[in-house]
């Protein structure tokens, strides 16, 4: 019998639809899919059988029954392939193995003593290749990587700007296609990061969100109705330069006064210069863990820069509560180790300065997934496209 277009269309819309199903309820038998697609049992049996051919699916033993015989149960296979997640910080680089699920299942996290931009793509490289190496045998291999960068990225997956770590117009996405053959998808670290927490983390089972990455410098990254909200050419959530202080200092984006100069772990580390702090020990590295070892001390000075850097945030955080109304706000990102430090000042000034209508239903949370918000993220999209190959959209 020839297959029509039509028909071959059918059937990869029926195979997709009746996938979803499995990803999404297994384990499940083919009656309860046929129930639940309104399919044909004829039909579900034959795509179900596409699926375990792809490896995508498989049976185990019987379920509960009905009456009758107990059924043969369906699972999808979440070990079938994986996928590598990538946090491009300014000061370290955490590269994620997933199974199709997005769990982790390894990781390698390398601080960069070196930002030039050599070292940078060779450091990348090596942990990419290092987890591929580690990849449990599976009949589909790496699925894809995701990138998450701190700056601005073309669709393409151009990195157009990234400041922190000096690259303008470095097309990430080709150099690291080229290196691996893999397909590559590379985003702005904070859009990531919505992402991850959006679906594993902290803002599961949330419409609307805004992830509030705090490092080195600020990004954002707006959930909307369920999706990420990119702008008309995906630079959207640049929240770090909007103006807290009109005639404050000067920023590298060319304005004044923009949030991350006051908020973010590298204002942060500026003001702390300013300390008086004492230390036997002249080599140390006052960096952001240094100070929050501190503050659990009991350093008075480095508690009360904590506060002050909260009270900041909880500035850029009021704007972004008035402006999106979201139902929660996540901080996720380095500075949020300093949570026990921060969090009050921030909820204390949100409270007193948003409109009252807007903070009602709101929840501020740190991010649930600590350091991997980005890399799962990032992850989780490759594993998007992946399955996304099987679909044919009809709008
Ligand atoms: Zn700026």
């Amino acid at each position: 019998m020839r297959i029509t277009g039509d028909q071959y269309l059918i059937k990869k819309i029926n195979k997709s639809i009746v996938f979803d199903t499995i990803r999404q309820n297994h384990p499940i038998s083919r009656a309860q899919i046929s129930e639940t697609t309104n399919l044909n049992k004829g039909t579900v049996s034959s795509l179900v059988k596409d699926l375990i051919d792809d490896n995508l699916v498989y049976e185990i033993g019987p379920g509960e029954s009905s009456g009758g015989r107990r059924p043969v149960m369906l699972l999808f296979n979440h070990v079938a392939g994986f996928a590598i997640g990538v946090d491009l910080g300014v000061n370290y680089i955490l590269t994620v193995l997933t199974d199709l699920e997005g769990n982790p299942v390894e990781e390698i996290r390398t601080t960069l003593e070196n930002i030039s931009f050599d070292s940078v793509i060779s450091t990348l490289f090596q942990s990419i290749r290092t987890l591929i190496e580690r990849a449990p045998d599976s009949p589909r291999g790496i699925v894809g990587i995701g990138i998450g960068v701190p700056g601005i990225v073309e669709e393409k997956g151009t990195v157009l700007f990234a400041p922190n770590l000096g690259w303008k117009n470095v097309n990430l996405s080709e150099i690291v296609k080229k290196e691996f053959q893999l397909p590559v998808t590379v985003h702005n670290e904070a859009n990531a990061g919505a992402i991850g927490e959006h679906l594993f983390g902290a803002g599961k089972d949330t419409k609307n969100l805004v992830y509030v990455s705090v490092g080195i410098g600020i990004g954002t990254g707006i959930i909307i109705n369920n999706d990420l909200y990119k702008g008309a050419l995906g630079f959207s959530g640049e929240m770090g330069h909007s103006v807290i202080e009109s005639h404050g200092k000067k920023c590298r984006c060319g304005n004044r006064g923009c949030w991350e100069l006051y908020a973010s772990e590298r204002a942060f580390l500026e003001q702390a210069k300013t300390l008086s702090i004492d230390s036997a020990d002249s080599t140390e590295e006052f960096n952001l863990d240094w100070y929050l070892q501190a503050a659990n001390e009991g350093n008075d000075e480095v508690i009360r820069l904590f506060h002050q850097a909260g009270e900041y945030l909880g500035i850029g955080l009021t704007n972004i509560v008035n402006t999106f109304n979201p139902e929660l706000i996540i901080i996720g990102n380095r500075f949020a180790k300093a949570e026990k430090w921060i969090s009050q000042p921030i909820r204390r000034i949100v409270e007193n300065r948003a409109l009252p209508y807007h903070r009602g239903h709101m929840k501020i949370a740190f991010s649930s997934l600590g350091a991997h918000s980005c890399a799962l993220g990032a992850a989780s999209v490759s594993i998007t496209n992946f399955f996304s190959d099987m679909k044919i959209s009809v709008e």
